[in-house]
């Protein structure tokens, strides 16, 4: 870890209190309110195009990272999916600290209202509010304190809007090869401001068994995939328990597993020569895909054994999203717990994040705090509560002033 040579500024200075306390609420929500009413959802397998890509929402960011000061770059990721950044430079004597978040939201089918953007209730409501255009509308708050003030800053401070997300990480994982990157970062997925330095990683993958094709007339001469099928499922009953029976990660806790999806057979008149599994192993830090699929032949190896006609493949994993696990011990980790006991006057305790992020593929270490709860991302009632945004963006400032500001 490197030396920040920094230590917490005093919050009861009259300087900092001035600034937490000068979030605007109001400009918070409109800014979150014109966020969300860029459509920006993901187009998964589809083609980018309007309405299904980030590009309109990378623009509107960049614009307003441009408004204030900041020095504004993108770089396409694949045609049409820009990442976008912005840059406060320091004095150059300092570390960089990068707030980033993603463009994307999930889609929308079944939830009709998820454009009919609204405050209700000290609510916003619309797909993406939790998930996560509070977290990028609370970064440009902080921002704007920050440059309002003019505080002088030692190390940059980037912040960073990323694509694909909600898919297959390919806006993360080009920062990761690409750059830029920084010496600590903050990822505002909706955590309500809890702070989760680690979270388990998923790994999904096929498992397929191989039969032989007969008439169902004479199943005796066939070899039935999903007969064996039954005997891979079998062959897993107590696999959460073992995993339950290793040393836990203090905190994510066990790794599970679970079958997720089957697939078999064409006709009932047909013995099935074929049957596909797809199984979901949540991943503990320090766990890699290859003792897992290790794990699994192990199991599978002994049905083998006791019997020549089964025939089974472990296909390459259809899900692949690393766990993350960074110190705790981290001055970004180490500065969020502090004013987050600070403002709220609760003692806060690091935490798991319940999902995966793009925290581990950005190649510097990442803590996932942001505003909103994960138990509305992703539902046809998605919101955010107004109070998290504002303690978002107080969060972020507080942590912008610890970790750059040029001591006086
Ligand atoms: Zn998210």
């Amino acid at each position: 870890m490197k030396d920040w040579g920094y230590k917490f500024s005093m919050f009861n200075s009259e300087h900092r209190r001035e600034l937490i306390e000068s979030v605007d609420e109001t400009r918070l929500t409109n800014t979150l309110i014109e966020m969300i009413s860029i459509k920006s959802e993901n187009p998964f397998k589809g083609d980018p195009r309007p309405g299904f890509r980030e590009k309109e929402m990378g623009e509107y960011y960049l614009e307003h990272m441009h408004q204030l000061g900041m020095d504004v770059s993108q770089r396409e990721v694949v045609p049409g999916r820009p990442n976008v950044f912005g840059k406060l430079k320091g004095n150059g004597k300092g570390n960089v600290l990068m707030l980033s978040g993603h463009l994307d939201t999930v889609p929308t089918e079944g939830y009709e209202s998820a454009y009919d953007v609204k405050v209700a209730d000290g609510k916003v409501y619309g797909r993406g509010a939790c998930d996560m255009k509070a977290g990028l509308a609370a970064y440009l708050e902080a921002v704007r304190i920050v440059r309002d003030a003019g505080i002088k800053l030692q190390g940059d401070l980037i912040l960073c809007g990323v694509v694909d997300e909600e898919y297959l990480m390919i806006g993360s994982k080009e920062i990761g090869a690409n750059g830029p990157q920084a010496d600590q970062g903050i990822i505002g997925e909706p955590s309500e401001l809890t702070i989760c330095p680690a979270n388990k990683g998923q790994l999904s993958t096929f498992i397929r068994t191989y039969g032989r094709a007969v008439h169902s007339s004479i199943p005796e001469q066939g070899v039935n995939a999903i007969k064996h099928m039954a005997r891979v499922i079998d062959a897993f009953e107590d696999y959460n328990e073992e995993l339950a029976r290793r040393d836990p990660h203090p905190l994510c806790g066990h790794a599970r597993f679970s079958p997720g999806v089957i697939r078999g057979g064409e006709l009932v008149t047909a013995v099935p020569d074929y049957c596909e599994l797809e199984v979901d192993r949540r991943t503990l830090p320090g766990e890699t895909n290859v003792q897992v699929f290790d794990e699994y032949r192990r199991r599978l190896n002994l049905i083998a054994q006791r019997d020549p006609t089964f025939r089974y493949e472990i296909t390459n994993p259809s899900w692949d999203i690393p766990p993350n696990d960074i110190s705790i011990d981290e001055p970004v980790v180490q500065s969020l717990l502090r004013n987050h006991q600070i403002l709220t006057g609760i003692t806060s305790t690091p935490v798991a994040f319940p999902g995966g992020t793009d925290a581990p593929n950005m190649g510097f270490p990442n803590v996932v705090c942001g505003p909103g709860s994960i138990a509305q991302a992703h539902t046809t009632n998605e919101y955010v509560e107004v109070d998290q945004i504002v303690l978002a963006a107080r969060m972020y400032l507080a942590v912008i002033l610890d970790l750059l500001e040029v001591r006086r």
